[in-house]
């Protein structure tokens, strides 16, 4: 993979792009400083399917699964879902807002989602994420930080970090120091923003 941002778009070149209506412009003024880490599973333990797609084009049915008809209703959405193969998806452009921290606070700030970037990996917070994952983790995390100077590898936390008591994910299978370290190796080698 050899990714890059466009800071026109904001849209990672060489990434698939399914649009999600789920957001909205930051606060004037407001740039990501932060990354959050998410592991979503739909239904949750199974892998592969359509549904986290269809969660976040607000197209889930709600009928064909009893957790379905819990979260149907919400509109959510991430900037970008790694798939448990390293496949890579965006929904919704870096330059704008995602839905994915909601009630959330990181150093005295609240309402994360303001000024984070929203990555979901397909997986579970007990079940062991994939090589593949992290490898494609550490390239997308690589090249926002070089699009995006405000970004960097200590600039890094889990869900559950910002909203504790709420939030589990991406849950004790994620791998932090596997994912700093091969994080910090591709940062040190990235490309600049195009
Ligand atoms: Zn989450």
């Amino acid at each position: 993979m050899d990714l890059q941002v466009d800071l026109d778009t904001g849209l990672m070149r060489g990434v698939r792009q399914v649009a999600s209506p789920n957001c909205d412009p930051r606060p004037a003024g407001v740039e990501a400083d932060l990354i959050v880490i998410h592991g979503i599973s739909l239904p949750p333990g199974e892998f592969g399917g359509p549904w986290i797609e269809r969660l976040f084009t607000n197209t889930l049915p709600a009928e064909i699964h009893p957790y379905f008809a819990e979260v149907a209703s919400m509109r959510v959405s991430s900037h970008l879902v790694v798939q448990r193969d390293g496949g890579l998806t965006q929904y919704v452009s870096f330059t704008d807002r995602a839905w994915h921290a909601g009630q959330s606070i990181y150093r005295g700030r609240e309402a994360c989602n303001d000024f984070s970037v929203g990555l979901e990996l397909e997986g579970t917070d007990t079940l062991s994420y994939e090589e593949a994952q992290y490898d494609a983790l550490a390239e997308v995390v690589a090249a926002l930080c070089a699009a995006y100077p405000r970004l960097s590898p200590d600039r890094l936390v889990g869900h559950s970090d910002i909203a504790p008591g709420r939030k589990t994910d991406p849950g004790p299978a994620f791998d932090w120091p596997r994912a700093r370290r091969l994080i910090t190796a591709h940062c040190r080698q990235a490309p600049g923003a195009g």
